[in-house]
């Protein structure tokens, strides 16, 4: 089975991705730890893919999708797709490699959650200055307000958490990804979930979309 998740950032789609790998029996390709793991690699490709990301910039489609294409090689039982596509020629392009290896896509999930949430979510982060623990305001608060369980550290909100610089993303997100949500639509690959509520939940809501495992 190979699966694309789709999602902005505060959606739950990492989440979502490594349980939905791990019932399924798939790999779970995450765009970021594909470029940690080919610059570990020290692979041609991986170091070109390095480059780019030393120089602070995004890594082209080309490279990008020669990275996916060697990971879904090696991933013959299926793969759950998190963070690519980005753009609609690396949805081409994916589409593409699939049909090579005659394992179809079978569905791209797009979570999908209102926008007060998602600046719920992100904007109430905050990162302990110490030891880098991640906590939340609602959701996971430290004991003493502003201090990390773990070290006693300062915590902080992120200058990229803050609701304009969140705000910014998402906007950004949406213009990008629209194209390929139109693209997944158009031959009915595309199927929307509503990411309210707990993982548990979400996770249900998707796992009823997907073929019956054999
Ligand atoms: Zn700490």
């Amino acid at each position: 089975m190979e699966i694309i998740l789709l999602g902005p950032q505060g959606s739950g789609k990492g989440t979502q991705a490594a349980r939905l790998a791990r019932q399924r029996g798939l790999v779970h390709l995450a765009t970021g730890e594909i470029l940690r793991a080919a610059r570990r690699a020290g692979t041609e490709l991986g170091n070109l893919a390095a480059s780019y990301l030393d120089a602070g910039q995004l890594v082209p489609d080309a490279v990008m999708i020669d990275l996916v294409r060697q990971e879904i090689r090696s991933a013959p039982g299926g793969v759950c797709l998190d963070g690519f596509p980005r753009t609609l020629a690396q949805a081409q392009a994916l589409d593409e490699t699939l049909a090579e290896l005659g394992r179809p896509l079978d569905l791209a999930v797009a979570l999908e959650l209102p926008e007060a949430m998602l600046l719920e979510r992100i904007s109430g982060r905050r990162v302990c200055t110490g030891c880098g623990a991640v906590y939340h305001i609602v959701y996971a608060p430290s004991r003493v307000p502003c201090v990390c369980d773990a070290c006693g550290g300062r915590l902080e909100q992120r200058s990229d958490d803050q609701p304009e610089a969140v705000a910014q993303r998402l906007r950004l997100y949406r213009e990008k990804t629209a194209p390929l949500l139109d693209y997944y639509a158009r031959d009915r690959r595309l199927r929307e979930v509503d990411a309210r509520g707990d993982v548990e939940e979400v996770y249900r809501r998707i796992d009823a979309l997907l073929p019956v495992s054999s």
